[in-house]
């Protein structure tokens, strides 16, 4: 068993259940949850009926299945709340980030002759952090300031470190005082507005490049992308992006032949440096424009060399799964009225959460609910999206995998084989509540062979 215990509680309870009659049963749910560290419980029952006359053929019942229940995956992204079910989300975004740049999938593989880039927007500077910095591989100090000079808090505005990689300092301002935290927090909150108008005005600069209107545009061109989200120690979202270029019906039809990779980058520099999005006076402080940073990334995706196609699925699959904690900030919804203290937060995630609740309660930015974002930083966007003509999604790439598992359950036995068009199925579900008891939770991993996290009483 991968892990131990001293609490006679889950001991008696191991016990109890590794005796049950209906053990084998329990542990074959376990399995098809595929070790999923927080399954949903489900209670109800599925009938089918024979749709001419009426006779019940077969009926499945929750009341036969241990405690009652069946246990499905909770089919999270977030690699911090389940990693089971994370790796299978990051296994379909790999899939489908990389069909969208070799082909498979339903794309074909004509789709490689496509322009396409790797394209990181990142955020302006809200102050000056403490970071790692290299020339040819040999580290420097962090702020190297000969004049020494100070900030008006006192502090001196330079630092001589060559931080290590696990250095928690990584990411956290030289000044916290003169860190500019409302910056920080509306630029997250207003980064997927930022993005919005970032890909409209790419296609109006690639409509213009190509001497067409918006409108006809789109019957020679479109655009297709994947991004995913990414947070800097610092505490700010940036995009990574695959941005490539099909004709009118998606990744099957060629763009015109203006319309090279040069251009597209070309677009892509234009269009990153010419939107904003306007925050409102607040603070006796007149509104602002926010625009990206000016460091503009953008780079050919290759089958060999520095950025293959591997690379590049492997680096968004792997964000994917992650959100804002890698900051140090909270995993879940914190309440305005939460005792920050208590929560033993660095200073500086603490500081960006305190500005997320501050602004949140200021009228004029109601509509950014950053109370509600505040674990977040301020950022409510969704980590990874695609756009619709990319490649296939991950519902499809689900419904070919539950598809599988359906027909292995008939070949099995466990399902009838009905006719579906003379059969009439009626399902019952309600939420029955979710995870492991602490035994169950150590009987679980023992079967799917993945690690218990921390346990109370664990030696
Ligand atoms: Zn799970
Ligand atoms: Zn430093
Ligand atoms: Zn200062």
């Amino acid at each position: 068993m991968p892990a131990r215990t001293t609490n006679p509680h889950a001991l008696a309870g191991v016990i109890a259940r590794l005796n049950a009659e209906d053990y084998d049963r329990w542990a074959a749910q376990v399995r098809s949850t595929g070790g999923c560290r927080q399954p949903i419980h489900l209670r109800g029952k599925v009938d089918h009926y024979d749709r001419a006359t009426g006779r019940l053929l077969h009926r499945y019942t929750t009341r036969t299945e241990p405690d009652g229940i069946l246990r499905l995956p909770c089919k999270t992204r977030r690699a911090s709340r389940c990693s089971a079910c994370a790796e299978v989300y990051r296994a379909d975004t790999y899939h489908l980030i990389r069909a969208g740049l070799i082909g498979g999938k339903g794309v074909p593989e004509t789709v490689t002759a496509h322009p396409i880039l790797f394209v990181t927007l990142t955020a302006p500077t809200f102050g000056a952090v403490h970071t790692r910095r290299d020339k040819h591989g040999k580290a420097l100090p962090c702020h190297a300031r000969r004049n020494g000079r100070t900030c008006p808090h006192g502090r001196v505005l330079s630092c001589m470190t060559k931080h290590s990689p696990e250095d928690p300092h990584l990411g956290e301002p030289l000044c916290p005082d003169c860190y500019d935290y409302t910056g920080s927090v509306l630029f997250n909150a207003l980064a997927p507005l930022l993005w919005k108008r970032f890909a409209d005005s790419l296609r109006r600069r690639l409509a213009k490049l190509g001497g067409l209107t918006l409108k006809e545009l789109r019957e020679h061109l479109t655009v297709s992308f994947a991004k995913v989200a990414e947070y800097q120690r610092r505490g700010v979202v940036h995009f990574h992006a695959v941005i490539r270029l099909d004709g009118a019906s998606g990744p099957a039809t060629s763009p015109p032949a203006w319309a090279t990779t040069d251009v597209l980058s070309q677009a892509v520099q234009h269009s990153a440096h010419a939107v904003s999005a306007e925050t409102p006076a607040i603070d006796n402080q007149p509104a602002r424009l926010l625009k990206w940073g000016t460091q503009v990334d953008t780079r050919p995706i290759t089958l060999e060399g520095d950025l293959t196609e591997q690379a590049v699925a492997g680096y968004i699959a792997k964000y994917a799964t992650k959100a804002a904690e890698c900051v140090g900030t909270l995993d879940r919804r914190i309440n305005p009225l939460d005792n920050l203290d208590a929560y033993n937060l660095r200073d500086h995630p603490k500081r960006l959460i305190t500005e997320c609740l501050r602004l949140g309660s200021i009228d004029d930015l109601a509509e950014l609910r950053l109370a509600n974002w505040a674990h977040m930083l301020g950022f409510r966007g969704h980590f990874s999206t695609r756009s619709r003509r990319y490649s296939t999604t991950l519902g499809e790439l689900r419904a070919a995998r539950e598809h599988h598992a359906r027909d292995h359950e008939i070949t099995t036995g466990r399902l009838p084989l009905f006719e579906e068009d003379t059969v009439l199925v009626v399902s019952e579900w309600t939420y029955a509540g979710k995870g492991y008891s602490l035994a169950d939770q150590l009987v679980a991993a023992a079967i799917s062979g993945t690690p218990v996290p921390d346990l109370p009483g664990g030696a």
